[in-house]
């Protein structure tokens, strides 16, 4: 006993200068993972889609942070989706730059853009979800194609029909669902790959308000987990509720840029 001074003591205080490397290492590789997306930025971007006369975007500049959550609202036509799909890398515009973490979309490559696609989760109005699949292969079906291992599978899609809170349904078939639920399945498979990005094209448009509320709650709760939400809507009374960054457009142009309510008059 009385041989063990100094040595011993440095050798524990070694040892846990090392445990706290390792949690240091841990909690830098989940921010990072996390803070994986940075900034996007619109450049002045146009989009004439061919054969049509005023342009869907004209001159739409925007910075979006990591982290925050964007409601894009305006009337039927103003230009939402024709953004939501860009942002997807889904068309290219037609002038001015996107740029994800400073790089411009619209240079990526086949192997780039599947990438790009695969940092970012869809969530559609109809819920585009396979009849014929249950609740839990729908959502394990965003991940097959990505090539993730059974195994990996049958840990992520239960996490991610936790979130939801639809654990119970991950035999059900989507007609027997609500539409409510099957939104929310919806967005489990968007969440179940880990995306830096939502992007939601009228998510709440086949629903009742209660449900639209509750959806929106839930894109709040994931966003606070540290995922970039965007939506595209025109449910006003939601947006109002939520009190979030808004961002109208009417005509392809940017009209408003503030936090707040739709400000419909
Ligand atoms: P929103 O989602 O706000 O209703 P969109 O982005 O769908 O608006 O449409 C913006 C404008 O672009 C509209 O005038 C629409 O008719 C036009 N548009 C959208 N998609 C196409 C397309 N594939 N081909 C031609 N015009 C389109
Ligand atoms: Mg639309």
């Amino acid at each position: 006993m009385g041989r063990c001074s100094k040595p011993c003591i440095s050798e524990s205080m070694h040892n846990i200068l090392k445990g706290y490397g390792i949690i240091l290492v841990i909690l830098i590789l989940n921010f990072k993972k996390k803070g994986a997306l940075n900034v996007i930025e619109l450049n002045k971007v146009s989009m004439l889609y061919p054969g049509t006369k005023d342009p869907a975007l004209e001159e739409m500049s925007l910075k979006l942070n990591s982290g925050e959550f964007l409601f894009l609202v305006g009337p039927s036509g103003a230009g939402k989706s024709t953004l939501i799909n860009l942002l997807f890398r889904e068309k290219l515009p037609t002038r001015g730059g996107i740029y994800f973490d400073n790089k411009d979309i619209s240079a990526y490559k086949k192997e780039e853009i599947l990438q790009h696609r695969r940092r970012i989760g869809m969530v559609f109005q109809d819920y585009k979800l396979i009849k014929q699949k249950t609740v839990f292969e729908n959502v394990a079906f965003a991940l097959e194609v990505l090539g993730y291992s059974p195994k990996e599978i049958r840990i992520k899609v239960p996490e991610a029909l936790k979130k939801v809170g639809l654990s119970h349904k991950e035999k059900a078939f989507p007609k027997e669902l609500s539409g409510g639920e099957q939104q929310r399945v919806g967005i489990a498979r968007a969440i179940v790959k880990d995306p830096d990005l939502i992007l939601a094209d009228e998510p709440t448009g086949n629903l009742d308000r209660d449900n639209g509320l509750q959806l929106m709650e839930l894109f709040e709760k994931i966003n606070q987990e540290g995922t970039t939400v965007v939506i595209a809507t025109h449910a006003w009374d939601l947006v109002d509720r939520m009190q979030k960054r808004v961002v109208a457009l009417a005509g392809g142009k940017l009209e408003r840029d503030e936090k707040g309510g739709y400000d419909h008059e």
